[in-house]
């Protein structure tokens, strides 16, 4: 029941429209992508008074995330460096590298390992914006500093931080055949496995055919694998969520995944034409925020 945990009841409207039985999976992902954008560009024009783009410098405070993942904002913001040890942000000119302090040690310690096990540099794109809340494009979630996304094109040499803007950030997946493609290697394998086990995640967004690719291996222990949840697109990077933490008390969470690792019928219902979960209940709505994040905007 995945349609909830990242675009809220948005996501609930999605997930009926997408589930035609008359569409192909291909059409269904385009159609997912078109709706997801159509509900993001709804959300900015509702929000547009906000102007939550137009906020160029963090709001100050003690750090706190405030509210949903898809509906909340972001005190005392932190700004990962455009440079560290085994990553290298992009998409910079974009203002997004803005996150909860715990979310930017999270990338700074992933990378760490990352450099560690020799798998690449991590391009880091969007954040947060600094202030968090909603975007005018490309996300319904990343409002309160505990996302991230990190794409999948791990062959990168460094390149200079104004050069990072436009970059090829490649799929690792076969649209139409809907199974990895000849791009995804070990290292990606590894760079997934790094951020699902480390306690401090949520939930982790990639394509149903790359959490299928870790299914079929043999795992010592297989428990990392129930962080990783299919959601459409994120074919070219992982989306890490963070959980809430201790210092922000109007953080709201989200369910744990059901229990068990999501491999079997659960991701193959993304995959086929064959079962697909029920949409969560409720009604088409957009998402609204927290009170509080009307006096930080
Ligand atoms: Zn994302």
């Amino acid at each position: 029941m995945q349609a909830i945990d990242d675009l809220g009841r948005l996501g609930a409207w999605s997930r009926s429209t997408i589930q035609s039985k008359n569409m192909t999976s291909g059409a269904r992902l385009r159609a997912a992508t078109a709706v997801v954008s159509l509900g993001v560009l709804s959300l900015a024009l509702a929000s547009a008074a906000h102007a939550w783009d137009d906020v160029e410098t963090p709001a100050a405070g003690s750090p706190e995330s405030i509210g949903r993942y898809a509906a909340g904002c972001l005190v005392g913001a932190e700004r990962l460096s455009a440079d560290g040890v085994g990553y290298q942000a992009v998409n910079i000119a974009r203002n997004r590298h803005y996150g909860h302090p715990a979310l930017v040690d999270f990338i700074e310690s992933l990378a760490q390992r990352a450099a560690d096990a020799n798998i690449g540099l991590l391009p880091v794109g969007d954040l947060s914006q600094p202030r968090g809340g909603p975007m005018i494009h490309a996300h319904a979630s990343h409002q309160v500093g505990l996302d991230a996304d990190v794409y999948f094109r791990l062959d990168l040499n460094r390149l200079p931080a104004e050069s990072r803007d436009d970059l090829d950030l490649y799929s690792v997946v076969d649209g139409e055949r809907l199974v990895v493609n000849e791009r995804f290697g070990e290292q990606h394998v590894t760079m997934l496995r790094l951020a699902a086990a480390d306690p401090r995640v949520e939930r982790i967004f990639v394509n149903p055919a790359i959490k299928q690719a870790l299914c079929e291996r043999d795992w010592p222990d297989r428990t990392f694998l129930r962080t990783l949840r299919p959601w459409f697109g994120h074919d070219d990077h992982m989306h890490v969520r963070l959980k809430c933490p201790s210092d922000s008390a109007d953080c709201i969470g989200q369910p744990a995944p059901a229990p068990g690792d999501g491999c079997g019928a659960e991701v193959a219902g993304w995959l086929d034409d064959g079962p697909i979960p029920q949409r969560p209940p409720g009604e088409r709505r957009m998402p609204t925020l927290s009170p509080r994040c009307d006096a930080i905007r």
